[in-house]
């Protein structure tokens, strides 16, 4: 797979979103990742966790990528801190658009601050 990651995806929505071409409500950003809310939040707390590079989804995923999400997931700490979430937060990717994707950028959901259910919908 490796031909479907790229720098960038010139119709991609999320890429736009890190390159600033299309606002967002920017939490953290660090030289891999940017952290925005989601525009349709489901939780108190709801941002999206993105790589900048254009990865399609957590599919698409190699070894090479590990310092990357290492990367993902201290933002997301880092958000859980912040917003004082405790250990009471779910992180959520979906892969493919029968579970539920419908950008494909790869993105972690971080939602918290309300009680949490399962299984999902
Ligand atoms: P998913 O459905 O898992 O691919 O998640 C995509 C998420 O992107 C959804 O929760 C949308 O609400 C969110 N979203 C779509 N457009 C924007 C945008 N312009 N800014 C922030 N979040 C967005």
């Amino acid at each position: 797979m490796a031909d479907a990651t790229v720098d960038r995806d010139p119709n991609c929505l999320f890429c736009k979103i890190v390159a600033g071409e299309i606002p967002s409500d920017l939490v953290r950003e660090d030289e891999l990742v940017v952290v925005f809310r989601d525009i349709n939040p489901r939780a108190p707390t709801h941002v999206l966790a993105v790589p900048r590079q254009h990865i399609p989804s957590a599919y698409e995923l190699t070894d090479a990528d590990g310092p990357l999400l290492a990367a993902l997931f201290a933002s997301m700490r880092a958000v859980v801190d912040e917003a004082g979430l405790g250990r009471a937060y779910r992180i959520v990717t979906n892969v493919g658009a029968a579970a539920g994707q419908s950008v494909d950028h790869l993105h972690f959901h971080l939602l918290g601050g309300r009680q949490m259910s399962w299984p999902p919908g």
